[in-house]
């Protein structure tokens, strides 16, 4: 693994449509140098802020038939597309031979709606890391806590006696019930409130739906042994990429990403996370269809505490709760502004930290991958 190079960073972007350009460009170079890679793009209904398309694209790098495959994930919290992104492209611009029998699929902006409109959630408002639930049945899942506060969390306006109020009633709640419960009352999910955050949602989402149709398209539900890594910013210590396993405890996928990724990997479920167990997450929809053979992890970067997002959340919430938005009004850059700025720290030291880190990952991922299943079972 090549240390990381001031030049590496170019693969950083400003924004969607530069981090899609960037990693087009990778894409195209790096086919000069390998037979097997193909580009799929799926086209998503709306536009960016600017008119600009937005798509998911997809490469596919190995064999078609390769028994194991390693996906990197982008953006599936939009706004936290710009780490995920440059890994992606960091990737691609460095060709290394793969392990034998072994294939990446590399997914760019899974939410490039988000992304665009710097947002953690999709066009409908909706987490699409809380919208993977079976909404066939009744809703079982419940957060009365998120909505004890949902007046408090998207205030009715961002003058500072409203602010003053609201962050009143949510310390409240805090000193009442501790830091665990506020942190999974305000982000665990919630289905009842569409304008405020960590909504779940009704219906999967065009983000969703891709995902299902790329893991048809690509066979993926077929393959003896499915590696992910879903990039995330914005919880935890800065720059540090804590690997986040939401696999039942004890299951084979969760002991494979710990021998893989190694002591590190902190899993919600048994409170060693910075994160908190949560509803409908991504993982819990790819282990619906793809089973056993999948090792999912969540690799979350660090930026900014945990009430500085909430902040930029809340704002931008309050925003998009609007009827219209303005892109050009000094009022949305602000908030825009200050939510790019928790997710994605544009600081020379935070890449390095985050593309170090991937591709430490990544080189780890791709060994398990390469590693025969009887290597992979010897646990
Ligand atoms: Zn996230």
């Amino acid at each position: 693994m090549a240390p990381v190079s001031p030049s590496d960073l170019s693969c950083f972007s400003r924004d969607y449509s530069e981090a899609r350009e960037k990693f087009m460009t990778a894409a195209r170079k790096a086919s000069q140098h390998i037979p097997d890679i193909h580009v799929t793009s799926y086209a998503h209904p709306c536009s960016g802020p600017q008119l600009e398309p937005l798509a998911t694209d997809t490469v596919w790098i190995g064999p078609h038939n390769a028994p194991s495959v390693l996906v990197l994930l982008s953006a599936t919290h939009g706004v936290e597309g710009f780490s995920g992104s440059a890994a992606q492209t960091d990737f691609l611009s460095h060709p290394d031979a793969l392990p034998e029998a072994v294939a990446v699929l590399i997914i760019h902006a899974i939410n490039p709606h988000g992304f665009a409109w710097l947002r953690r959630v999709t066009e409908d408002g909706v987490d699409l890391n809380r919208n993977w639930l079976d909404f066939s049945l009744p809703l079982s899942e419940h957060n009365s806590g998120y909505d004890e506060l949902a007046d408090a969390i998207v205030p009715p306006a961002l003058d500072a006696v409203t602010l003053k109020l609201c962050d009143a009633h949510l310390s409240t709640y805090r000193t009442a019930h501790g830091d665990i419960a506020y942190e999974k009352a305000v982000s665990a999910g919630q289905f009842k409130h569409p304008t405020g955050l960590f909504y779940g949602g009704t219906a999967p989402t065009w983000s969703r739906l891709t995902c299902e149709r790329i893991i048809s398209d690509f066979k993926l539900a077929e393959r003896q042994r499915v590696a992910l890594i879903d990039f995330h910013t914005g919880i935890g210590p800065f720059g540090y990429g804590e690997p986040i396993c939401d696999h039942p405890p004890g299951s084979t996928g969760v002991k494979l990403a710990r021998q893989w990724y190694g002591d590190l990997v902190t899993e919600p479920a048994l409170g060693t996370s910075i994160s908190v167990a949560k509803f409908g997450l991504s993982d819990y929809g790819w282990q619906a269809l793809i089973g056993e053979p999948l090792v999912f992890i969540a690799l979350e970067f660090g930026t900014y505490p945990f009430d500085e997002m909430m902040q930029a959340l809340r704002a931008d919430h309050w925003l998009h709760a609007q009827s219209q938005i303005d892109w050009q009004t000094d009022q949305t850059q602000k908030i825009k502004q200050a939510i790019r700025k928790h997710f994605y720290p544009a600081t020379t030291d935070w890449q390095s930290m985050v593309l170090e880190r991937s591709r430490q990952c990544i080189t780890q991922a791709l060994a398990g991958c390469g590693a025969t299943l009887s290597d992979n079972f010897d646990l």
